[in-house]
């Protein structure tokens, strides 16, 4: 490769959690002197402002950009996440909790959870969360960054965030525009192709000014300017499968007890989140709108509400499914533009990172090989896939028969790959991750087990340990993980002498 065939200039059209956490990796990685970047925001558009919760993979983006972790939680009004909690998703009235970590002690959770079903047939064991220092640390308000405690469960918590989706895009381009990122504001009216190659050369703004690039990072939301309106790349939908296609979100004012976890509660025709935060609550029913009119989800999201509401409720549309391509061409899809799957397991910023990643490992130069961009592709489609196949699980097993959309949930026709699944776990309680899927085997237990998937039988060598010593490993599980609980700080004095964030005014 010559130096001229590098990549000189990219731009990314849109300036919302992905534009801007493409902007922050791209200038910490690159640096200014390899090749220009250039963001483009519409101040009219606006960014769709939701999606404030994370899974704990996001520690590993703060690391690549060397974020101080307090100054990040501070600036973003945000909190920290042991797990979700699930409220009416079996059944009305049950609860579980997906934790984060690990579940049991000194053993891989998978081989706990199999003498735990041994033990839990003869009625000798408690709750599967009553194992889990996430679930137990979550019911008592209580957490700490994980130190080193030697073998204790202390030096394994793991955790996520909850941050104010405005604040943290404020956040993020503060950091980008330190490291060279020229931000303009305007709106893009339109796209110049190569009359040849079909590739982009330029955007057009209102304004008449016209930016080329040799490479296009769309991140312009549901509408994908580029990747849809210019290239028509296509839409998979999904909507048959993962039905609601609406959300109304509203913040509410916090309340007492900082929750170190997101709560879904499940409603009759879809879900209602609350994430809390440092300075509010944000909250949204996320529902289906052939099952529920629009007028009826706003009621409940306003009743289930734990403070006062602080605006409006605001409605937010969409279609669940994938671009037939995240790269096309000379230009890549990230964020809502790529696709988009509802945050029920909080996947979205996530699958945003693991497209910058996957960019990185990708990175091209002006040939462009469609080997490379078939593979980056690929590998999208898989991790796409997946996720879906891990939320119809939340919906298809149930006990829930209450409503039409539950009734429909429950009878749909699911993916191959899922049923593959549930049958292999209903047999002997077996999982296994499918290659490098972003659901460990632990999430799919947690949940299979929290829907209500009962398997007929445990992993026969179970019975190689004499019952008394499996029930004396469980105690001993169970009284170090309440001790360990017993020594972590409340969520809100961890954050008070940590990263207490100024009051906003
Ligand atoms: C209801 C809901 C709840 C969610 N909750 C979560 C969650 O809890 N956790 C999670 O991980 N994810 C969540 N998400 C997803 C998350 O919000 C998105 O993944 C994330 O915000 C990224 O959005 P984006 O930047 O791709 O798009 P947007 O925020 O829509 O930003 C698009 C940007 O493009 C710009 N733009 C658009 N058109 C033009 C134009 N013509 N010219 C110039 N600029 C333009 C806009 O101005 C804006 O800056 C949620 C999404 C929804 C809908």
């Amino acid at each position: 490769m010559t130096e001229d065939n590098r990549i000189k200039k990219i731009v990314i059209i849109g300036g919302g959690t992905s534009g801007w956490m493409s902007a922050a990796a791209l200038s910490k990685v690159l640096k200014s002197r390899y090749c220009e970047i250039q963001l483009i925001e519409s101040e009219e558009i606006g960014s769709v402002g939701v999606g404030e919760a994370t899974i704990p993979q996001i520690q590993v983006f703060n690391k690549l950009l060397d974020l101080d972790e307090d100054e990040f939680v501070r600036k973003t009004q945000g909190t920290f996440k042991l797990g979700i909690q699930f409220v009416n998703w079996k059944q009305i009235g049950h609860k579980y909790f997906h934790a984060f970590g690990d579940v049991g002690k000194d053993m891989d959770a998978i081989q706990f959870y199999h003498y735990w079903l041994k033990m839990v047939k003869k009625g000798k064991a408690l709750d599967l969360g009553e194992y889990t220092i996430s679930n137990v640390a979550s019911d008592r308000g209580k957490f700490m960054r994980p130190f080193d405690a030697g073998n204790s469960p202390l030096s394994n918590i793991a955790y996520a965030f909850h941050f104010d989706a405005g604040l943290y895009a404020r956040f993020l381009r503060e950091y980008s525009e330190t490291r060279g990122v020229i931000r303009t504001a305007g709106t893009v009216m339109g796209t110049q192709l190569n009359p040849d190659t079909g590739f982009i050369e330029s955007v057009i703004l209102e304004s008449g000014e016209k930016v080329s690039a040799d490479f296009f990072i769309d991140c312009s939301g549901f509408r994908g300017l580029l990747i849809e309106q210019a290239l028509h790349t296509g839409y998979e939908d999904w909507s048959h499968w993962l039905p609601c296609d609406s959300a109304w979100a509203v913040p509410c004012e916090s309340v007492a007890n900082l929750t170190p976890y997101t709560r879904s509660t499940a409603h009759a025709a879809g879900w209602q989140w609350r994430i809390p935060l440092q300075h509010r609550i944000g909250n949204g029913h996320v529902f289906s709108s052939k099952f529920m009119s629009e007028e009826d989800a706003k009621k409940i999201l306003l009743n289930n509400l734990d403070g006062k509401a602080l605006a409006d409720p605001r409605m937010l549309k969409f279609v669940t499914g994938k671009r037939r391509k995240f790269w096309n061409k000379n230009c890549l899809a990230i964020g809502l533009a790529s696709g988009f799957m509802e945050p029920l397991e909080s996947t979205s910023i996530h699958l945003v990172q693991s497209a910058i990643g996957r960019l990185m490992t990708f990175f091209p130069n002006k040939s462009f090989a469609q080997e490379d961009i078939d593979e980056f592709n690929n590998q999208a489609h898989f991790e796409f896939d997946r996720i879906r196949d891990f939320l119809i699980l939340h919906y298809k097993v149930t006990n829930r028969n209450d409503s039409e959309f539950w009734r429909y949930c429950r009878n749909m026709e699911i993916p191959d790959s899922l049923t593959q699944k549930i049958e292999q776990f209903k047999r002997n309680g077996r999982i296994f991750r499918t290659s490098n899927e972003m659901f460990s085997d632990l999430s799919w237990l947690e949940v299979m087990h929290g829907q209500g998937l009962q398997p007929e039988g445990y992993h026969a060598l179970v019975d190689v340990m004499h019952e008394e010593e499996i029930l004396n490993k469980m105690e001993s599980v169970k009284r170090v993980i309440d001790k360990s609980v017993d020594y972590m700080p409340s969520h809100e004095q961890f954050i008070a002498e940590n990263c207490k964030a100024e009051k906003m005014t």
